[in-house]
């Protein structure tokens, strides 16, 4: 058994993995036995987030920032370097292009020297504001170029055309998965999202911040369903080149995901209306027909239980935090 595992034991690098989803992805490749290179400039990531790996024999972090070139040897790459949340991605934007963009030459031209298979985390940000509901991979979307969201979403669509012109140019092996809102536990409690806002409002009795009327809707799928989709995408036989959406199917407005708040809190918060920010995506569901057929995956974890023990975490971190 022990032989079987390290002759099938990988290099696998992982850009972005100091960060939410990257640390849950070194921590599932590390318990499948495979070799980890975490590679992250920390801009939105924390060296907590892997601070539990630190002695692990076969994790590896290296501090780079991905606009610039790197040479290292590893078998197999996922690219999810980039700020996520609207407050940090907005931060410095000029930036948040130029790691989708830069980022995903530089990754791709590291792929292409090793001959190694490499998966781009895009997003669900691809179709903009959708005009169609569910969205299907087939939906080219409905961006604004020039908004304050262009830099993530249109950086995101080139970084999709250059993985996409790698494979037909250089037929580098690729792997496109279209991540839809996901949460859990080590989200950045300060990253505005709407999870975490609304977890952290509701844990100090605070009120919670509805943006325009609350109507819109989000699918929200926990980490380690997400997690099981990027790997299953990574292992899927090489014409699978995606793009595949992975998200949980079920929607809720954020009226309702508020409510839900509340109620497994038990806290006394109010709602309380705020502005709705630019460009704010009305409607957001994945289709998930492409994945369940090519991946056979599909989100197990209902939002009730994944809300818990992501309620779990940051109580935990309040409570750190007092003392
Ligand atoms: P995150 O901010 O926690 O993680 C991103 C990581 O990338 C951070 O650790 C950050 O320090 C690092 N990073 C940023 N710029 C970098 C650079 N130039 N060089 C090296 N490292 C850099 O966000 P996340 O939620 O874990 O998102 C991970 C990836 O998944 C991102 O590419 C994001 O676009 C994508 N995604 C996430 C979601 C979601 O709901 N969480 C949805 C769609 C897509
Ligand atoms: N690159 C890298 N690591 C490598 C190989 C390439 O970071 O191991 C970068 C390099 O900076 C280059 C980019 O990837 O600019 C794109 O590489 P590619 O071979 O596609 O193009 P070229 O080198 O011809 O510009
Ligand atoms: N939102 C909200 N209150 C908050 C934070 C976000 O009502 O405190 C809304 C936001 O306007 C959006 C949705 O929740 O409609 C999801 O926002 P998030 O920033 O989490 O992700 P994205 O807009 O990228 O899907």
């Amino acid at each position: 058994m022990r032989q079987a595992m390290y002759s099938l034991r990988k290099r696998v690098m992982v850009t972005g993995g100091a960060g939410f989803l990257g640390s849950h992805l070194c921590d599932r490749l590390l318990a499948d036995g495979h070799e980890v290179l975490c590679v992250d400039n920390l801009f939105t990531g924390t060296k907590q987030n892997v601070e539990h790996l630190r002695d692990h024999p076969h994790f590896e972090f290296l501090r780079h920032d991905v606009t610039f070139p790197l040479y290292v040897e590893v078998d197999e790459i996922y690219n999810l370097a980039c700020p996520a949340s609207p407050i940090h991605y907005q931060h410095d934007p000029v930036q948040t292009t130029k790691t989708s963009v830069h980022g995903a030459i530089n990754m791709l031209g590291l792929a292409k020297r090793l001959g190694c298979k490499i998966l781009q985390a895009s997003t669900s940000e691809v179709y903009g504001d959708p005009s169609i509901n569910p969205q299907t991979e087939d939906y080219w979307g409905n961006v604004n170029p020039i908004g304050i969201r262009s830099c993530y979403d249109e950086g995101k669509r080139c970084a999709e055309t250059l993985f996409f012109d790698y494979h037909r140019q250089h037929q580098l092996p690729i792997k496109v998965a279209r991540i839809f809102n996901t949460y859990g536990p080590r989200m950045h409690p300060a990253d505005g999202r709407v999870v975490s806002n609304f977890i952290m409002q509701a844990l100090q009795d605070e009120p919670i911040t509805i943006y325009g009327d609350g109507s819109q809707t989000r699918s929200f799928c926990y980490v380690d369903d997400l997690i099981s989709g990027l790997i299953a995408l990574m292992d899927s036989p090489e014409g699978v080149t995606g793009p595949v959406n992975l998200g949980n199917p079920v929607d809720f407005t954020m009226v309702e995901l508020a409510q839900k708040v509340i109620e497994l809190t038990g806290s006394a918060s109010t709602l309380a209306n705020a502005d709705l920010p630019a460009d704010d995506p009305k409607q957001r569901k994945p289709n998930i027909g492409r994945a369940r057929d090519l991946l056979g995956w599909e989100p197990k974890v209902p939002l009730e239980e994944g809300l818990k023990m992501t309620i779990g975490h940051f109580r935990g971190m309040l409570d750190a935090q007092r003392g």
